[in-house]
């Protein structure tokens, strides 16, 4: 049985550069992986490639998400699939609500692939008045006013508010696999209290989540079973949870030394 998600052997290119060198993972759903390493090693790279970004070119190797190569899916298949990742610097939409942009996120989602074995979408859409159930539903898990959801999307959001933006998303479009980059200049303490707590109120067994994290700090809040060190486009050392509190305390330089890169 292999697992939910696979990505094997995988080479990507930015213009000229290669940026991943052969990175392996395997996440299954019901797993916190988490993937750490220092600033260029190419985490968001990853991230970027996992979701579809026309900018980041596969030169070589596969990503199996439920036992489909996604590698050649656009973003929006691949998030119809199940994949979902938060937007780190999310741009603002005037004049769409919070509300009509889940709406449309959701409905897409519950269709599924647009192309399915037979040609039809599985006719999952959703009434209105479901969709506004369930929207109050999850935002009240998350102790979010209702009102959020009247807003115009980012606009005038600040950092908290993006931060739950994405949570809110995460938690209706209800992803198999989530990823979480987080920017190196580090979240503010009340930026990873909304996200950390997020995370693991939607945490499910039918939900995979990778957090991407140059910081052990967020993984205080959310707690990994997996810790991945990526240096320079590989993976050099992956473990459990202790790793994360192992490379807090020695540094990256350890692990280069580890590695003899
Ligand atoms: P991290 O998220 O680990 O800090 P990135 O994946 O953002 O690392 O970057 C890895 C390397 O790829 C860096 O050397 C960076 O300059 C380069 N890079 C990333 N994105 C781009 C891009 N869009 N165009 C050109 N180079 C890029
Ligand atoms: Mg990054």
């Amino acid at each position: 049985m292999s697992a939910d998600l696979v990505v094997k052997n995988l080479h990507v290119r930015i213009e000229d550069q290669e940026i991943l060198k052969g990175l392996n993972l395997e996440i299954n759903k019901g797993e916190i992986h988490a993937i750490m390493g220092p600033n260029g090693s190419g985490k968001s790279t990853l991230a970027n490639t996992l979701m579809g970004h026309p900018a980041y070119e596969v030169t070589e190797g596969e990503i199996w998400l439920n036992g489909q190569n996604v590698v050649e899916l656009s973003p929006d298949e691949r998030a119809r699939l199940g994949l979902f990742l938060a937007f780190q610097y999310p741009s603002s939409i005037p004049g769409v609500s919070v509300a009509n942009f889940l709406r449309t996120a959701v409905s897409a989602r519950r269709e599924g692939p647009k192309t399915g074995s037979n040609g039809d979408s599985k006719g999952r859409g959703m009434s209105m008045r479901e969709f506004r159930n369930e929207l109050k539903e999850k935002m009240a898990l998350l102790k979010m006013d209702f009102g959020f959801a009247q807003r115009y999307v980012n606009e005038g959001f600040s950092g908290g508010e993006k931060k739950r933006m994405e949570i809110l998303q995460m938690a209706m479009l209800e992803p198999e696999i989530a990823i979480l980059d987080e920017t190196d200049s580090g979240l503010d303490i009340d930026a990873l209290r909304i996200v950390s707590e997020g995370v693991n109120e939607l945490m499910n067994p039918n939900m995979g989540v990778l957090v991407i994290t140059h910081y052990q700090r967020i993984l205080n809040y959310i707690q990994p079973q997996h810790v991945h060190i990526l240096v320079a486009g590989r993976i050099v050392l992956s473990g459990g949870p202790e790793l994360a509190l192992e490379l807090e305390e020695r540094g990256y330089d350890w692990v280069r030394e580890t590695e003899g890169s």
